[in-house]
């Protein structure tokens, strides 16, 4: 993996099973898509309700999201994690969380949050 000396993020692999989601490649238990997201059922769920929530564009993490995305798309991403919620009847009360970097236990390199509630699993 090649590396942006810049923002020590590494470069984006095209290659990832969310990238693959994303062009429709790989298959996934959708929830919720528009212009800027795409939600669907996390396959190893580790609460009741665990979703991933997805930014249409290639961003490595939270730090790269952040730091590269522009304000639309930014705003527009954050905006969907909430009306995911809300499609999942969950809005009263979840938690979302973001791994970032090996060192954070993030395994798949395209940015993504999880949308959790309910008992743990
Ligand atoms: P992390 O990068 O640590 O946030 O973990 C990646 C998450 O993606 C894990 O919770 C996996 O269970 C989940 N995951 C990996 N592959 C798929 C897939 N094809 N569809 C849905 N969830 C996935």
């Amino acid at each position: 993996m090649s590396t942006n000396s810049a923002a020590m993020t590494p470069a984006y692999d095209r290659n990832n099973i969310f990238a693959k989601i994303l062009r429709g490649e790989a298959p996934c238990a959708k929830v919720y898509e528009d212009e800027y997201a795409l939600a669907f059922k996390d396959i190893y769920p580790k609460a009741k309700v665990h979703v991933l929530a997805i930014p249409k564009g290639e961003y490595v993490s939270l730090t790269d999201f952040s730091q590269s995305a522009p304000p639309d798309m930014i705003s527009g991403f954050w905006r969907a994690v909430t009306r995911v919620a809300e499609q999942l009847g969950v809005a009263g009360g979840y938690r979302i969380g973001s791994n970032v970097g090996p060192g954070g236990g993030q395994v798949v390199f395209h940015f993504h949050v999880h949308i959790l509630s309910g008992p743990r699993q």
